[in-house]
């Protein structure tokens, strides 16, 4: 191995262990500290749109709010404040005066609800889902009166990213990586219902 060739060697290996390093540290508070005010809740569907093998699908989204919080604590990456199961139970993960991963570019200012569901504009969200939803959001929405009713905001809306079809086999033409909640969710009447 010649020296240029072991440099490029020892910068691989320092970038994987401080790569190896920022994930430890992440997983551990489930999110970063704040750097500015939380101005936006953002809501999410668990399920969402893939593609392998040339053929778009979308997962089927088992086990309840529980079972999924824990899956996220034990992400390396993705976080999230709330999950609502179908049943209305909520489960709470990273404290809001922490930023969880969940939004890109969104993060910093918002907090994040996932809400149990396929995300594939079939699968409906119970309205004890969504009344717990409500009964959520105002409460957070009256703990940070900087969150305006116009800065509740679905994912979609805040992330407009694509999958590039190259990376999951031929055939998977590209579409947008972010679609939830989705069309099933009922997004004028909770707006509504979110209104003082
Ligand atoms: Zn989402």
């Amino acid at each position: 191995m010649g020296a240029a060739r072991s440099a490029r060697w020892l910068v691989a290996a320092v970038a994987l262990v401080a790569v190896a390093g920022v994930a430890r540290v992440a997983a551990k508070p489930g999110g970063h500290p704040r750097r500015r005010g939380i101005d936006a809740l953002i809501i999410h569907s668990l399920g969402g749109p893939d593609c392998r093998d040339g053929t778009r699908f979308y997962k089927t989204v088992t086990g309840d709010a529980r079972q999924w919080m824990t899956t996220f604590n034990r992400l390396p990456i993705v976080s999230i404040h709330y999950v609502v199961d179908r049943d209305g139970h909520v489960e709470a993960g990273v404290p809001e005066d922490i930023a969880a991963t969940h939004a890109t570019g969104w993060n910093q200012r918002s907090i994040g609800i996932e809400l149990v569901n396929n995300g594939d504009g079939r699968d409906p969200f119970p309205p004890t889902q969504i009344t717990a939803l409500v009964t959520l959001a105002k409460a957070i929405m009256a703990r940070h009166p900087g969150i305006a009713i116009g800065r509740v905001l679905r994912h979609s809306d805040v992330d407009q990213s694509t999958f590039p079809p190259e990376r999951y086999g031929d055939g998977c033409t590209t579409y947008r990586r972010k679609e939830d909640p989705g069309d099933a969710f009922p997004w004028e009447a909770f707006r509504a219902a979110l209104a003082p």
